[in-house]
């Protein structure tokens, strides 16, 4: 008889184990370096969203030399997501409802291109919010636009960071030929894990600092 207690006193106890969804744990979990090869994880301090798609509100309505620019950021945005196959984003009507704000602005920072900025609990993967702001630049063709937005949109998604290779569109100028590489499709892979499993939001512990990451991304 005396054997089944132990077996009585583990049982809840290992459910409570699994059951709790800690820092550092499966729930916020980013897949490991060579999980996605060729990559640059090493890098980039990958971050991810809880779940997808996001919700992204355009903030700005700018044209300019006959062009929308953010029509072009949307067009920049979707080549993530046919390149990838997943649904990655989706557009909202309110700032309110918005996991990432977009904002076109016209007076731009010396050299800065765009710049995005994500929010993180401290020592979490997770990320909870962002913004986005696109500079508008006389010197840019217009096309340039929808490339900007594809390399922002990395950020966004989690891509804390630039490729150190010029032809990745995530280089910190952007790339030539504005389309994604291999690389900058299996960094953002390393992130989600391939996609193919769902996280779910982490409770944070009461005063856990949240972090703001500034990533600027300078003109060429
Ligand atoms: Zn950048």
């Amino acid at each position: 008889m005396h054997f089944q207690r132990p077996v009585l006193w583990f049982l809840p106890f290992t459910l409570i184990l699994t059951s709790c969804a800690g820092p550092g744990s499966a729930a916020d979990a980013i897949c490991g370096p060579d999980s996605f090869t060729p990559n640059y994880v090493s890098n980039v301090n990958l971050k991810k969203w809880a779940s997808l798609p996001i919700r992204v509100y355009f903030s700005t309505n700018t044209n300019t030399g006959g062009v929308n620019i953010e029509n072009e950021t949307r067009q920049g945005f979707d080549d993530w997501e046919t390149a990838l196959g997943q649904n990655l984003w989706t557009e909202v009507t309110s700032a309110s409802t918005a996991n990432l704000v977009v904002r076109v602005q016209s007076s731009a920072p010396q050299s800065t291109l765009a710049e995005t900025t994500i929010y993180f609990f401290q020592g979490q993967n997770i990320i909870t919010r962002s913004e986005m702001v696109i500079y508008t630049w006389p010197s840019l063709p217009t096309g340039g636009y929808a490339g900007t937005g594809t390399h922002e949109l990395g950020h966004a998604l989690g891509i804390n960071g630039h490729s150190d290779v010029i032809a990745d569109i995530m280089y910190f100028t952007g790339n030539a030929t504005d389309l994604l590489t291999q690389r900058d499709l299996n960094t953002l892979r390393t992130a989600y894990c391939g996609f193919g499993v769902s996280s779910k939001t982490v409770p944070m512990p009461a005063g856990t600092p949240l972090i703001s990451q500034k990533i600027t991304c300078p003109a060429p």
